[in-house]
């Protein structure tokens, strides 16, 4: 390479390592670590400069759910890139313009308007800016098995033992228990007679305590995604509604995680019908090629915004680059049938797993819904005793991490969440990828089985 010339230097791959292990700082993960060096990627599959191949089983951080490279997104962000990168978020601009329609469009009912951030994160602390804005009131509802992001706000609003670690929680989250009917925090067996499984009756009894008038909102994700793919009983959406309207408590849905088809709907809250007042989304949008988020809110926020309009702003929202790949991420899901396919593939994934669980006596749970799905593992299936505690660290985890190295070293990319493995492939995942990956994933859990 000359001085003066203007192609990039590729490489080595030991001296990436080097770079990242020495002076990369990641969030949650361990410092000092070599991890593979990626350099490319295409459908469901990525690999690494030795040219090993990975089949994306969790589609990277659930949001590449066209899977990687899909080319008419690409195509968007090149041709977006050729026109214009950048304008600030007061200026009009055509793929802004068109992102905010088809939001309106594929949102549920009440909702008409978005605002665009960088992330999940910025959506959601976005989000309680508003619900307070609004409702003048301080206290916001948020469950423990969830996760909303992790900055200042929305760390402090995340349930699981990861807001541990944010010294100074933001004062007012209120904390509701969750409908997770496998390990009923109640230990009810029947969720009809459940208070927190129906939703609206533990929801209640909280705010006789809390004071509703001093409640903004309830945030809850419609199917918990990282904390264990948790999916509401029928009637929980619609009472826990029911029970804000009441109280004139805003209602949040964090979308981030199972919006844009990854249930099989557009939102997991279409499944049940129930609209929010403010929905958070991100990843899936335009499966993560650029940075990208959304608030969007119903038509009486909206309204109300344009006398009392929210101080502040973002410089990257709605940036172009990332409006482009939204829109086009959008239109490629619509053209090609992707939420049926979703729908379709999920099934076969389930009943599948459901062999594989007559095989393996470590699987004590299936659930999900699409293409978004976990497996609970269990060291006695009539007890349900956990394979690993809850939250385990090191030697406690060591099955779960043995099980994450093999399958990696088969050449498949899983997620693990406590003693869950989340399944979420790519959306338009192949029939024979999906079968490849069940094939490595029952060889995994022999590992698990030597616990039972
Ligand atoms: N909300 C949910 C449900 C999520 O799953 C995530 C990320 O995993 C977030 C919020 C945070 O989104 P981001 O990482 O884009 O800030």
């Amino acid at each position: 390479m000359s001085e003066f010339s203007n192609e990039y230097p590729t490489h080595d791959p030991g001296w990436v390592q080097e770079m990242h292990a020495n002076h990369y700082l990641q969030s949650w993960s361990k410092q000092g670590r070599k991890p593979p060096v990626i350099t490319g990627a295409e459908g469901s599959w990525f690999w690494d400069s030795t040219g090993k191949r990975y089949l994306d089983f969790q589609s990277q951080l659930v949001n590449a759910n066209l899977g990687h490279q899909h080319p008419k997104i690409v195509q968007a962000i090149k041709d977006q890139a050729d026109k214009l990168c950048y304008i600030g978020p007061a200026m009009g601009s055509d793929v802004r313009s068109e992102l905010a329609a088809l939001m309106t469009e594929i949102t549920p009912e009440p909702i008409t308007s978005t605002f665009f951030t960088t992330g999940g994160s910025a959506a959601n602390e976005l989000a309680i800016r508003l619900a307070r804005h609004y409702t003048g009131r301080s206290k916001i509802i948020a469950r423990y098995r969830s996760y909303h992001g992790a900055t200042g706000g929305t760390l402090s609003l995340t349930g699981d033992p990861r807001r541990h670690l944010t010294r100074g929680d933001m004062p007012g989250v209120v904390r509701m228990l969750d409908p997770y009917c496998y390990r009923c925090p109640m230990g009810h067996t029947d969720s009809a007679n459940c208070p927190v499984s129906q939703g609206g009756p533990h929801l209640e009894e909280l705010l006789m305590y809390e004071n509703p008038q001093t409640v903004a909102a309830v945030i809850l994700e419609p199917i918990v995604g990282t904390n264990g793919i948790l999916v509401p009983p029928d009637g929980y959406l619609q009472s826990i509604r029911e029970t804000c309207d009441r109280h004139g408590i805003l209602l949040i849905f964090d979308e981030v995680m199972a919006g844009f088809g990854r249930t099989g709907k557009w939102f997991a809250c279409d499944h049940w019908d129930v609209a929010p007042d403010i929905l958070s989304s991100a990843k899936g949008i335009n499966s993560g090629y650029v940075p990208l988020g959304t608030m969007s809110v119903s038509k009486t926020l909206a309204d109300w915004l344009k006398d009392y309009p929210l101080p502040g702003g973002l410089t990257y929202a709605g940036h172009p680059l990332a409006c482009a790949s939204g829109v086009a991420a959008i239109r490629a899901m619509q053209e090609e049938g992707t939420l049926a396919k979703a729908t379709a593939s999920g099934e076969y994934l389930r009943s599948e797993l459901a062999k594989l669980a007559d095989k393996h006596p470590c699987i004590g749970d299936i659930r999900g819904k699409g293409m978004f799905n976990a497996i609970e593992l269990v060291k006695n299936r009539d007890t349900r005793e956990m394979l690993v505690p809850f939250a385990a660290k090191e030697d406690a985890a060591a099955p779960m991490s043995e099980m994450m190295k093999f399958a990696m070293n088969e050449g498949l990319y899983l997620s693990f969440f406590s003693n869950c493995i989340r399944l979420t492939p790519p959306l338009n995942i192949s029939r024979e990828d999906l079968d490849l990956g069940l094939e490595i994933l029952d060889r995994t859990l022999e590992i698990a089985d030597e616990h039972y």
